[in-house]
């Protein structure tokens, strides 16, 4: 394996091999929880191509317009296409495969993707809005997300939308979609309406994380215009990038990962620029006494807590990550069905992978692995 250590001198510390933890309870601290432990007689995954990162969005949201604190509608365009449009300005095509159903299966087919992972539209998280709204929207979408799934003949499975307006509300709703809904994750912001995720109020939805071991995909959103960022769309492809370096970079600087052993993070787009960043982090650590404040190693230890999607839209990149981090931290994503999506991921793989393994970890072996999605398919045929 080519990773940091061996290009540029920074130590990785500590195993790079999957680790997931049980989902039905609290593990031994310290033990990691090996995959022979866990393997049911579920669906082999192994091989198959797992997209980790595409997006929901609930049939119920086709009439937004009815409710009045979602500050939203869909709107039928003179083309004949439906769009979402929100209060505050942002709008987008509403694609069929965002509902799930045959169109996304068939859509899936034509990209060569066996198997998905769905999380609601980011543009749906609703931090912006009443707790009590919020709590309420994150169950319907979820309790909507399950139906999607359990109708998709084993091919999808969900993340979890999570009330973080209400971190002990967003605990327990997490613990629900794993426990009942037979979720594998959890899908939070990068930040909570301009909140930023280690601060000490997010710690009850952290320890429930810490708790089932399902892993959480950390996800930038905006629905209205980023101040200084309004030119050029670099709301998106500038700042949600940003978003997700700065919320992984404070993750590491607090210290919660030495706290929470069994913590683990997806980062969307490839990681943003934390990784091209981390020999910076370090160096700050070193020089600066301010990082050194909750951390007694290097930044860079702790990367082995992340894993990062393969939307780079561009090979040399992709390349450049697989060989920083490993190709057992590197997940196959899309961001399918929105218009910043990578729309041939497979290809790139193909292109990008300089081995048969690399090929199988990246392509589906380690997210089947990382979200336990063999015990997933098992409880949802039994359900
Ligand atoms: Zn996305």
């Amino acid at each position: 394996m080519h990773n940091m250590k061996d290009r540029i001198g920074l130590s990785l510390g500590r195993s790079v091999v999957p680790s997931p933890g049980r989902w039905e309870g609290r593990r031994i601290r310290g033990q990691r929880v090996g995959p022979a432990e866990r393997r049911g007689d579920g669906l082999d995954t192994t091989g198959r191509i797992i997209d980790v990162h595409t997006h929901f969005i609930p049939p119920e949201f086709l009439n937004a317009a009815d409710h009045p604190a979602w500050g939203a509608a869909v709107e039928k365009r003179d083309d004949g296409d439906r769009w979402v449009v929100h209060d505050e300005g942002f709008a987008y095509p509403l694609d069929e495969g965002f509902l799930g159903g045959q169109a996304k299966l068939d859509d899936m087919d034509a990209r060569g993707i066996d198997f998905s992972i769905m999380s609601l539209a980011p543009t749906l998280f609703y931090y912006w809005i009443d707790t009590a709204e919020g709590v309420a929207f994150a169950r319907m979408a979820n309790d909507s997300l399950a139906q999607t799934v359990a109708s998709s003949g084993g091919r999808l499975v969900g993340t979890a939308s999570l009330p973080m307006q209400d971190p002990q509300a967003a605990a327990e709703e997490y613990r629900r979609c794993i426990q009942e809904l037979g979720f594998v994750g959890a899908h939070v912001g990068t930040t909570i309406e301009g909140e930023y995720v280690d601060r000490d109020r997010y710690l009850p939805l952290w320890e429930a994380v810490d708790d089932l071991g399902a892993p959480v995909i950390l996800h930038p959103y905006y629905i209205g215009p980023k101040v200084g960022y309004e030119d050029y769309y670099l709301t998106n492809i500038f700042v949600n990038p940003l978003d997700t370096a700065l919320a992984a970079g404070r993750l590491i600087f607090s210290g919660l990962f030495d706290r929470l052993e069994n913590l683990k993070f997806v980062l969307v787009h490839a990681g943003g620029f934390l990784p091209y960043q981390i020999g910076r982090f370090d160096h700050g650590w070193r020089v600066r006494q301010e990082s050194r404040i909750s951390l007694g190693r290097p930044p860079s230890e702790y990367l082995d807590r992340f894993y990062f999607d393969t939307i780079t839209h561009h090979d040399l990149a992709l390349k450049w990550l697989i060989d920083l981090v490993g190709s057992q931290r590197v997940v196959l994503g899309t961001d399918l069905p929105f218009d910043m999506a990578d729309p041939d991921p497979v290809g790139r793989l193909d292109r990008v992978a300089d081995s048969n393994e690399t090929r199988r970890l990246v392509g589906g072996s380690t997210a089947s692995e990382l979200f336990n999605l063999k015990e997933a398919a098992t409880s949802g045929r039994t359900r």
